[in-house]
């Protein structure tokens, strides 16, 4: 499993300080996608136990939270990080454009955002998105967190 990038991300969960993890090869190619970057599983480098453990205890104690952009298209590899960052007392989010994720993966999450990119309905941030942020104990949505009023 290869990830593009890394960053401290601020704004994709609500609240949290995440270490964010864009992971390659998302096949779902929506038009207008903002990453067509990602769509390539060979582009980036892989993203090994080993090395997402040094980057998680790196940020102990500042960051809170664990996210993935994609990578459920790897869903052993994936909960397998789940599992480390958990097991580090990080709090967990995968965000994907699909509708639905497996259970074994969804029992891994704090937070799970679905749905495709589409350009006309906006994202999380839009009142007409198709995209959903819950949080996977209360199965709240938690859209309104992302609406500037
Ligand atoms: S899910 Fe995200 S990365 Fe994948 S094609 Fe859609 S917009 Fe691009």
């Amino acid at each position: 499993m290869n990830y593009h990038n890394f960053e401290i991300a601020l704004q994709e969960v609500p609240g949290e300080i995440s270490l964010c993890f864009s992971i390659s090869g998302c096949p779902l190619r929506c038009e207008g996608c903002h990453s067509p970057f990602l769509w390539n599983a060979k582009s980036g480098t892989p993203l090994t136990v080993e090395g997402c453990n040094k980057i998680l205890n790196k940020y102990k104690g500042f960051a809170t939270c664990v996210l993935f952009m994609g990578g459920e298209w790897h869903e052993k590899e994936l909960i397998q990080l789940l599992k480390i960052a958990k097991k580090n007392n990080y709090k967990t989010c995968l965000y994907t454009g699909e509708e639905h994720i497996s259970k074994v993966l969804i029992k891994e999450l704090t937070w799970l955002k679905t749905g495709s990119w589409n350009p006309k309905l906006g994202g999380l941030n839009s009142a007409t998105t198709n995209q959903k942020f819950i949080e996977i104990k209360t199965q709240k949505l938690l859209n309104h967190l992302f609406i500037k009023n």
